[in-house]
């Protein structure tokens, strides 16, 4: 029997073709603005210093221990306190099912699969646009999907009154799947009034929040403030889900540490939870990699070690915003003739420049610069020496 032949390639991501195309080209300037991790004003990725000093304390801890309780609760609580609070009654009642998971991938993961479990006739809202594997969990996890409305193309904005809309429409009681910072791919958020008033309007309708955090501490700077949508929706009383991802913040992409936390009554739902998200991490790979989780336990959990996560991460955030200010500034004094305000008034990791397919394919072939057909600038892959190229190619294609 010839198993296989039925069997056709699956599509390829976006994301892996942009950087296959990139990888392929000789040119000595190419620029790659399509994945979306941090680079240094070099270009180059970088070793955090937290992640060094991290590295340097756990060096004796013995990696072949065979079980990872103690460790992996400890990346769970400390986890928790940057979603709830240092202080939140949240963590002292115990009133959450937290457990390490495979990156924000894996989080989202788990969340969907427990979702398909406890409600299979359920469906979950997206975002539109958003990052496009949100798509791809829901689906293999047998969740139905619709999308809501959340971006204005005229504006390269919120679309604030069909996002009400929509969220009004849905039937009540939907799982919602929201960005709480830095939305991927827009780089559009809701203000602190407009987060007020989605979650006064998830009250009224019964709706689940499910926060997908990919990028704490990259909208602002300042992880506190990026957690402030959650601390809205908990201080009017929801009960939520967060996925986290320390792929970008601390700079560990290759370690895969996550955590997944679903906010409950009491402790006996978060305990009934917990073993339900254990036996769904234990089916798809018992249990995870030690070494990163260690890292970042570590990392958040000596007091000096996370005061220099803290520094660095505002460091990295606002090259990010210098790098915004930049483009900007060089289109405009290109003498462009279009609007670029978005690129600053959008925050995080990218920009969502409102750039045509076409335009998108003549920046590859004619400047080597790469990045994702919808048009997103990943802006950790600008500096301060490609910057100009940049722009100036930017108003080429677009004049
Ligand atoms: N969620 C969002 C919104 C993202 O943009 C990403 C990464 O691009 C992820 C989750 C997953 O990241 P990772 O699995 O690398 O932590």
């Amino acid at each position: 029997i010839r198993w296989w032949d039925h069997v056709t390639p699956a599509p390829k991501d976006p994301i892996n073709s942009v950087t296959e195309a990139f990888l392929a080209d000789p040119c000595p300037y190419k620029i790659n603005l399509g994945v979306g991790a941090y680079r240094d004003d070099e270009g180059k990725p970088i070793v955090l210093q937290c992640v060094r000093e991290a590295q340097a304390k756990i060096e004796s801890s013995n990696f072949l221990e065979s079980n990872s309780t103690a460790v992996s609760s400890k990346l769970v609580e400390e986890s928790a306190k940057l979603v709830y609070g240092e202080d939140s009654d949240v963590i002292k009642e115990g009133r959450f099912a937290g457990v390490p998971a495979l990156s924000g991938t894996g989080a989202c993961h788990l969340f969907a699969e427990l979702q398909r479990r406890l409600y299979p006739n359920s469906r979950i809202y997206l975002p539109d646009p958003t990052w496009s594997n949100h798509h791809n969990i829901w689906r293999d996890a047998h969740v139905a999907k619709k999308t809501f409305r959340y971006y204005h193309p005229d504006s390269k904005g919120l679309d604030f009154m069909a996002l009400m809309d929509d969220v009004k429409n849905a039937p009540d009681g939907s799982f919602f799947l929201l960005h709480p910072c830095a939305h991927n791919p827009t780089g559009v958020d809701p203000s602190y009034e407009q987060w007020k008033e989605i979650s006064s309007l998830f009250k009224v309708k019964n709706h689940f929040p499910f926060f997908d955090m990919a990028y704490q501490g990259f909208a602002s700077g300042d992880l506190e403030r990026d957690a402030r949508a959650i601390r809205i929706f908990l201080e009017d009383g929801h009960l939520i889900g967060c996925a986290q991802s320390f792929a970008k913040n601390m700079g560990l992409y290759g370690h895969r540490v996550g955590c997944l936390s679903v906010l409950c009554d009491d402790k006996t739902q978060a305990v009934a939870i917990k073993s339900q998200l254990q036996q769904i991490a234990r089916t798809m790979y018992g249990s995870p990699p030690i070494h990163g989780i260690l890292l970042v336990s570590k990392i958040l959990s000596d007091p000096d070690i996370k005061a220099t996560w803290l520094k660095e991460v505002k460091v990295m955030a606002t090259r990010v915003q210098r790098m915004r200010a930049a483009l900007r500034d060089s289109l405009e004094k290109l003498g462009s003739s279009l609007d670029w305000q978005h690129i600053t008034n959008q925050v995080g990791m990218f920009c969502f420049s409102g750039l045509t397919p076409d335009e998108v394919d003549r920046l590859a072939k004619e400047f080597h610069i790469y990045m994702t057909y919808d048009g997103r600038i990943s802006m950790a892959g600008v500096t301060t020496k490609n910057v100009d190229y940049l722009a100036n190619a930017i108003h080429e294609v677009t004049a």
